[in-house]
């Protein structure tokens, strides 16, 4: 089955998750069947899309219209052969309950397409055992949307041992259509990528305090201010339900051994009925107490490293297991569990050798299970990372066919786009060599800074190289995948923990000032032509343009550069607030760099906090403030702040170590 055969989708189960997945599937153009055991669970379904439609509506995140149009996509059922009789695709969000699921896929099987896609919502439950009710084992899979699925980016598809590659592929396209970020997992693990990362993490936060070693305080005060997760470990449990953690850490410990074994602590909580939030009460009080008021500053560091090392041993475990690599469990947490920075980043970021030190004398000390250091931790530590070290980030460490990329000794990551013969247009190639080399440079501890400029004295980039696009020949599936392509690669920019600097020589055109608009700051020669010349070709600016442009320039301007599709001058540039510094044309070349390396002197901490609370709080200051209040607390506990404060009375250059 291809993408393009898909026109229907049946989700069963109108409940919380079911309904949701409808209403993403109908927004995405989809027609709908959804369906339900009673008239009245699937009319509620139909009721709570309607009503989170004309939210929708109210916020202007649909346009007019929109709202009832996706409605009229949705037909509410009863009836199983109605609901599956001529659909090209089955989601299944029935309870989560064995006995539940094996009756509804022997019902559907019964009068489905003999060619359709089952593909099943579990949280927990083994898909290989699921496909193996059905009689189409190689097109059924796991999909897993977080709650709310409107709201929520990541889809994790799973593989069972029997489902075919073109089922997952297929899946993944097909969630991508939905405007979600499938994350490959590709073994039918318990927890998948996300829980299996948060579980764990939740149940030694429990053991540290159940042993006596930590307070919940404690324990929600580093995983929140200190590892600069959203919640803390508490916070979250009660948030998700304790009941939920302690089922799916059963299944864990039954399938995967004793290093899953819940902690009694989490299991009386559980008979107490003190499931969180739900019940009012859990580790926190929410009805007679103040709920999960977590202080800044009661933080330590034998809890961090404790619940990093357990972290790294669970990414350890995936990556060796070869569930996922270690870029997608990064991509699953940050989009599934909001957390800042990837797992395995993470823990390279903390050191793997320490990281290991850590798990090996708790292991000693108490003999327990969860403690004992998984062989690819150790495989990785040797490697110098889940990211593959970077140690010896010099020049030549990095190899590209489209970009240049060198580290100087100022601690500058310089990426180069190199194609003068062609200005520097960016094709798919450049793409992805670009997402890779921003992505090496981020892990690379020896990058303070990165500086972007284009090879030869015509371009910085003139834009899309036309031509090799051209190659998709004006497939629409093709051009949305290239645009999300574009936005995500650039974007990466914006999310790097490093300021970037774009040093702007000769036109900056289309994409290439797509680009540019990612970097932190822009220097330009007095030579260089700005636009956004795509509404002279009919088109709009697709990687990013029609977005991020206003964030610098304001609306009012960014409607200016892409309506009038002119060419500006750096002078004008400057004006508006585009280009931070014009400079004569020789001089391009050193300010950009000098630039670069001043930033690279800055307190790396400051500055990634910075950067993140001003990007979180794009779409939604209150949660940019927020990010930036936290921030401010953890700096506060930093070497650099100190470093800075004595440099400033002192009146000299301050050293900043980034610790
Ligand atoms: P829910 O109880 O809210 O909804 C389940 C719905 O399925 C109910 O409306 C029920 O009447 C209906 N149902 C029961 N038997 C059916 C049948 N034979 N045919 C059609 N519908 C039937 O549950 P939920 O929270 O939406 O969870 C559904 C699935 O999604 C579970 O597998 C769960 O593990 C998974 N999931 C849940 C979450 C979450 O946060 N709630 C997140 C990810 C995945």
């Amino acid at each position: 089955m291809e993408i393009e055969d898909i026109n229907s989708i049946t989700v069963l189960g109108a409940g919380n998750m079911g309904h949701g997945i409808a209403e993403v599937a109908a927004l995405a153009g989809y027609e709908v069947n959804l369906r339900d055991i009673k008239e009245e669970f699937v009319r509620d379904g139909y009721e709570r899309i309607e009503w989170s439609l004309n939210k929708l509506a109210e916020k202007e995140r649909i346009g007019d219209g929109e709202a009832e149009a996706t409605l009229g996509r949705i037909t509410p059922l009863v009836d199983v052969e109605e609901a599956v009789g001529d659909v090209d695709f089955v989601i299944e969000a029935v309870p989560e309950k064995t006995e539940i699921k094996q009756d509804v896929y022997g019902e559907v099987e019964a009068h489905a397409p003999e060619d359709a896609v089952f593909a099943t919502n579990t949280s927990s439950l083994s898909i290989t055992d699921l496909s193996e009710v059905t009689d189409r084992e190689e097109r059924f899979c796991g999909m897993h949307f977080f709650n709310p699925p409107v709201r929520m980016q990541l889809v994790e598809v799973i593989s069972g041992e029997h489902t075919a590659d073109e089922t997952l592929d297929v899946t993944e396209e097909l969630a991508e259509d939905f405007g979600k970020t499938p994350v490959r997992v590709r073994k039918d693990s318990p927890g998948f990528i996300v829980n299996r990362v948060l579980v764990p993490l939740m149940n030694e936060a429990c053991w540290l305090v159940h042993e006596g070693e930590a307070t919940i305080e404690e324990v929600d005060s580093t995983t929140k201010y200190d590892m600069g997760l959203p919640m803390g470990s508490f916070e979250l449990g009660d948030q998700v339900g304790n009941d939920v953690s302690y089922h799916v850490l059963e299944y864990m410990h039954e399938v995967l051994g004793d290093a899953y074994e819940p902690c009694p602590l989490l299991g009386e909580k559980v008979e107490n009925d003190e499931l969180g939030k739900k019940t009012g009460k859990g580790f926190y009080d929410y009805e007679d107490g103040d709920g999960a008021d977590i202080p800044t500053d009661a933080g330590s560091d034998e809890v961090r490293d404790r619940l990093l090392a357990v972290m790294a041993n669970e990414v350890a475990h995936l990556v060796g297991g070869n569930v996922a690599g270690p870029d997608a469990i990064d991509e699953a947490v940050m989009l599934g569990a909001g957390f800042p920075e990837g797992s395995a980043k993470q823990a390279d970021s903390a050191g793997l050798d320490a990281l290991l030190g850590t798990l090996e004398s708790a292991h000693e000390e108490t003999g327990a299970a969860r403690y004992d250091p998984a062989d690819y931790l150790r495989e990785a530590a040797e490697q110098g990372g889940f990211h593959g070290g970077g140690e010896d980030g010099e020049g030549d460490a990095y190899a590209f066919e489209t970009i240049g990329v060198e580290v100087t000794d100022d601690m500058v990551g310089c990426i180069t786009l190199d194609r003068p013969h062609r200005m520097n247009t960016i094709s798919e190639e450049l793409l992805d060599d670009l997402s890779a080399a921003i992505e090496e440079l981020d892990a690379d501890d020896e990058v303070r800074s990165i500086l972007l400029t284009g090879a030869g004295e015509k371009a910085f980039s003139a834009g899309a190289d036309v031509q090799s696009m051209a190659a998709g020949g004006g497939d629409p599936l093709e051009a949305v995948e290239l645009s999300r392509k574009g936005q995500r690669t650039f974007g990466k920019l914006e999310e790097s923990d490093k300021p970037v600097v774009a040093g702007i020589d000769g036109f900056c055109l289309g994409g290439g000032m797509e680009l540019a608009t990612c970097a932190d700051m822009r220097v330009a020669s007095e030579r260089s032509e700005l636009g956004q010349p795509e509404h002279d070709l009919g088109l709009l600016p697709g990687w990013g343009g029609t977005q991020r442009l206003k964030h610098i320039v304001g609306e009012g301007r960014a409607k200016e550069i892409i309506f009038t599709a002119e060419r500006f001058d750096p002078e004008t540039m400057e004006r508006y607030g585009f280009v931070n510094e014009a400079v004569a044309n020789d001089e391009l070349d050193d300010r950009a760099y000098e630039l670069a390396a001043d930033l690279a002197a800055g307190p790396p901490i400051a500055q990634r906090y910075t950067k993140r609370a001003m990007l979180a709080g794009r779409g939604d200051a209150d949660a940019g403030l927020e990010v930036e209040a936290q921030a401010f607390g953890q700096l506060m506990q930093t070497d650099d702040l100190m470093e800075g404060i004595t440099a400033f009375m002192g009146d000299e250059e301050p050293k900043f170590e980034g610790k």
